[in-house]
């Protein structure tokens, strides 16, 4: 029996992505919930309303393809980790802000999240796992995985 409810695995379809995900099925203990989000950042927030001289309609179709791709990955991953539909998530907006309110409304108590190794540069700029850590209202555990 896990010590779990409702677990939330976080993933960005990396290479480590099924090691992470399958820490999170084993301790889910086949009795846990095993919920899984993908976290798209819009392309208006990353480049404003208009990049390179395409117009926000062509960002628009530039976006709704971004979307209906990761819609694919998403649904490859869960079904090759035995996550059913209805358990994965796909979320657009800041990455870790949307995971944590992802957890909070849906009373997730364990967050499964990747971790590298940094160092310079990367060390000051901090982790996804970190910046969830931060705010978080459960428990969080960063699953270290290779520096790609
Ligand atoms: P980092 O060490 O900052 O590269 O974080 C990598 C981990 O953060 C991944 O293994 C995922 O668990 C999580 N992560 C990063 N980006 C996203 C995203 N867009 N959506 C969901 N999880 C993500």
């Amino acid at each position: 029996m896990s010590i779990y409810k409702h677990i939330l695995v976080a993933t960005d379809f990396g290479d480590e992505c099924e090691k992470v995900a399958k820490k999170a099925i084993f301790l889910a203990d086949n009795d846990a919930k095993v919920s899984l989000i993908h976290v798209l950042e819009p392309l208006d927030s990353i480049y404003g309303g208009e990049a390179y001289g395409a117009t926000a309609i062509q960002l628009q179709q530039i976006q709704n393809e971004i979307n209906k791709n990761t819609e694919g990955h998403l649904k490859k991953f869960g079904q090759k980790m035995g996550i059913p539909e209805e358990n994965q998530h796909l979320q657009v907006g800041h990455h870790t802000k949307e995971i944590r309110r992802f957890a909070k409304e849906n009373k997730c108590d364990l967050i499964v999240v990747g971790s590298h190794g940094r160092h310079g540069l990367g060390l000051l700029m901090g982790s996804t796992a970190n910046s969830i850590l931060h705010g978080a209202e459960c428990d969080v555990l960063a699953v270290r995985v290779e520096k790609e």
